[in-house]
């Protein structure tokens, strides 16, 4: 979003800021990705943070050379996880986007008539003309009701913070089916631990986590089209090939010999340092570590400070308690929205890399007067400024 409002939308830099917790940008999505253990990313290439959709294959054409893993995978041209990194790298420092990283996080969001108010963990109040939540899908794991918080040797995937397993052979219990727990499976088990992979269900391959037709018109038109909330959300949930692999990635598990353990985890105990599981089929397995690769929460994503955004600004949301916005993602006439919190106006790509880019596209298009002329109902006469990803007043 910042790349798109700086190098199309022209916004001065002065009036940019990108509120992060992290130390550095695309920390958290740098570790997750580190950690699950891919080596290529599941998109194609042109789904990339460049400002036009040849701009990674052109990077990595330059860069081939010295690069450990294959730049590309077939079919689909998927990127390494090492060349879209790097490519990201090139992005923000030309941009200088680190110049404007604000490292705090953002617990209080007021929207007022002239400006939004933006409260961060440092005590700070940034004044800003316009907002974009752009906080992806909230980074909530979910955490099984069976597997206690905070206990040693039990780590979630997609949680928070980093974990680190010793280099020594231990035996591991990854729980989950979908890409998370199987490449983290394979990671460990080149890692020389012993793994066992727990999948409730039989593996589910598909090429993409969501069909290619939804990024445009063939889907999309009908979606866009669907008056009801309720059914918008249905659509999304059934188009989503929720916890599946790529082929390549059941391939290589199959190579690996790594047969996945079809059952389901009902209860967890500690029993002398090391972790019991009790299987729904009566059996019990004992590892020395799990990780869960439980997915995310499906809940609303940005927790307690949404939740009082919503209350007190009495922002429209549909039954499934996500925003209702308009076709530029205005949530409120001073706040847009990307991500999953986009997902009921921009479809079930909103989550992915895809996603970003068209919310970044629509808000850019709303600035240039371009896309559907419809109001937002809580648009007021006042002048509403430009746009701001999490900033100082514009
Ligand atoms: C292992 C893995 C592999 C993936 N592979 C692919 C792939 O191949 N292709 C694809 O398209 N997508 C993939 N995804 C999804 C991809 O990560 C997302 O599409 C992308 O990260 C979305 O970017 P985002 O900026 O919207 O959200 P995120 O990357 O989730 O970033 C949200 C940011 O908001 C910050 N934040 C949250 N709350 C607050 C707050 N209150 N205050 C301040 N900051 C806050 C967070 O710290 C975080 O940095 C993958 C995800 C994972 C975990």
């Amino acid at each position: 979003m910042a790349l798109r409002l700086l190098e199309r939308g022209r916004i001065p830099r002065e009036v940019l800021r990108i509120v992060e917790p992290s130390p550095t940008l695309l920390c958290q999505w740098r570790s997750l990705s580190a950690r699950s253990g891919m080596q290529h990313l599941r998109s194609p290439t042109v789904h990339n943070l460049g400002s036009s959709a040849c701009t990674l294959t052109e990077f990595a054409r330059e860069r081939a050379e010295g690069l450990e893993e294959p730049v590309f995978l077939e079919p689909y041209d998927r990127p390494s996880l090492q060349v879209f990194n790097a490519h990201c790298d090139r992005l923000i420092r030309r941009a200088g986007l680190a110049a404007l990283h604000h490292q705090a996080e953002v617990q209080g969001v007021v929207a007022g008539l002239d400006e939004v108010r933006v409260a961060l963990s440092t005590g700070e109040v940034l004044h800003a003309s316009n907002v974009v939540l752009a906080i992806g899908a909230g980074g909530a794991p979910h955490w099984p009701s069976w597997a206690p918080l905070g206990a040693p040797g039990l780590h979630h995937a997609t949680g928070p913070g980093s974990f680190a397993i010793s280099e020594g052979a231990e035996s591991i219990a990854v729980i989950g089916g979908g890409l998370t727990a199987c490449q983290l499976a394979l990671k460990l088990q080149r890692e020389k631990h012993q793994v066992t992979l727990i999948s409730r269900h039989a593996l589910r391959v598909h090429q993409f986590d969501t069909d290619p037709g939804w990024l445009g018109p063939k889907y999309m038109q009908a979606f866009s089209m669907e008056q009801s909330w309720s059914a918008r959300r249905e659509a999304i949930t059934r188009s989503r090939n929720r916890g599946s692999i790529p082929p390549d990635v059941h391939a290589r598990l199959e190579e690996s010999g790594l047969r996945p353990l079809h059952a389901e985890v009902v209860a967890m105990r500690r029993v002398a340092s090391r972790w019991r599981l009790s299987l729904v089929s009566g059996a019990h397995l004992t590892v020395d570590r799990v990780v869960l690769a439980t997915g995310l929460s499906p809940r609303r994503p940005g927790g307690a400070m949404v939740d009082r955004l919503v209350q007190e600004a009495r922002l429209p949301t549909a039954p499934c308690g996500f925003p209702i916005v308009d076709p530029a993602l205005r949530w409120h006439p001073r706040i847009r929205v990307s991500g999953a919190l986009a997902e009921l106006e921009l479809g079930p790509s909103a989550r992915n890399i895809a996603g970003a880019q068209r919310a970044a596209d629509r808000v850019l298009g709303s600035l240039r007067g371009e896309g559907p002329a419809r109001r937002h109902p809580q648009s007021r006469t006042r002048g509403e400024g430009r746009p701001v990803t999490s900033g100082h007043r514009a």
